[in-house]
């Protein structure tokens, strides 16, 4: 494949622009199923205009799930994204989509529509040009990824299992890496309970459930340990009534971070084990680590150099880059499937204001996507 498809994507450039606005002006907050849905027709009706074959998975609190497949084949390649954001509807109004130094602006546009869009038109270069393909492609747009997957985590589950490779279409790194490995993560709910009582006349009788919870805020913040990557942060704590009430709730909830299965088991083994300090007093515990982490395995190993290959035939280095957050492809992974992360856009802001895509960057990101499915 001699052809310069950056080049070919350059000249593409304008079309991808005007798509993209399409997908940002429906505004897909994920809670609001109606509106995703609308968003959701139209990406189907695209892609089935393609000759794909187009599947909506029905969902009664969210988004109906967008299973896609093209060409033919026992193996599969699973491409990853999803369509909900964060913005509510009406962030376009204060946040209209707008060029600007290169940056094309608005709610959605970085995280990640368009990657859904890059997809879309590396899909439709593979078709025209008649590129063969080895594997039958599948893709899974979800409507429920910035609430935790609650509806979709199952079907990328399965699908991953199913799938030699997933690709995830997440925005790229700050500086375009793409992302090798993923925090997993969690939070927890701790809440004491114990005595009521009144703190002038009663004290000795009271069990005080704020004193129970210290304890343990000061055992949680301990466990983090920087080295093996895991991080714990109890980020809200609340308790009591009164001044002069001995209180007997206290409740905290715990952020957790994870680099490895081996870290999670960790973590739980040591959550489960706390126990009541005060006599009187008790505990319980809720939540967990939800999200497993994305290990950088061989099989990642060997996607992100084929990827960086590709690059390379277009004439620009790609990196790697381990991150915190998690995505999708934290599920993936954690199925078992080699999966590289963040083949989406280069730019900044994800679920804040200046949210935004670099333009320049978009022609060698479309065209490495290109690159990848044909290789696989
Ligand atoms: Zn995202």
């Amino acid at each position: 494949m001699s052809t310069n498809w950056t080049s070919y994507f350059r000249e593409q450039l304008p079309d991808m622009v005007e798509e993209l606005r399409t997908y940002v002006e429906m505004e897909t907050p994920t809670h609001n199923k109606e509106a995703v849905d609308r968003l959701g027709l139209y990406i189907a009706e695209r892609f089935r205009e393609l000759g794909c074959r187009v599947e909506r998975l029905p969902q009664q609190t969210y988004g109906d799930q967008l299973r896609i497949e093209y060409g033919e084949g026992e193996e599969q390649v699973l491409i990853l994204g999803h369509f909900d954001t964060v913005k509510e509807i009406g962030t376009l109004q204060k946040e209209p989509l707008r060029e600007e130094n290169g940056r094309l602006y608005g709610p959605g546009t970085y995280d990640m529509k368009s990657g859904i869009v890059f997809a879309y038109f590396a899909l439709r270069a593979i078709i025209s040009h008649g590129l063969p393909l080895s594997k039958k492609l599948v893709f899974f747009w979800n409507t429920d990824e910035e609430i935790g997957s609650v509806s979709s985590e199952q079907l990328i589950r399965a699908e991953a299992k199913r799938s030699k490779y997933t690709l995830v279409l997440e925005p790229a790194a700050g500086d375009g890496s793409l992302k090798t490995s993923r925090k997993g993560g969690g939070e927890f709910f701790l809440t004491a309970t114990g005595r009521a009582a009144h703190a002038g006349n009663d004290h000795a009788i009271g069990v005080n459930a704020i004193e129970e919870l210290a304890h343990h805020v000061l055992a949680i913040q301990s466990f983090t340990d920087y080295a093996a990557g895991t991080t714990l942060s109890v980020g809200t704590i609340k308790g009591g009534s009164v001044s002069n009430v001995v209180p007997d709730w206290a409740t905290a909830e715990i952020d957790v971070r994870i680099e490895s299965r081996a870290e999670a088991e960790r973590i739980t083994r040591l959550m489960n084990q706390l126990a009541p300090v005060l006599p009187g007093a008790e505990l319980k515990l809720e939540g967990g680590i939800a999200k497993p982490p994305m290990e950088r395995s061989a099989g990642t190993e060997k996607l992100f150099l084929l990827a960086q290959e590709q690059a390379r035939l277009e004439g620009f280095e790609l990196t790697e880059q381990g991150v915190g957050g998690t995505s999708d492809g934290n599920f993936a992974a954690d199925a078992g499937c080699p999966t590289l992360d963040g083949l989406g856009p280069a730019g900044d802001g994800a679920h804040a204001s200046h949210e935004h895509i670099v333009l320049d960057a978009i022609p060698g990101r479309v065209a490495v996507l290109l690159r990848l499915l044909t290789a696989l």
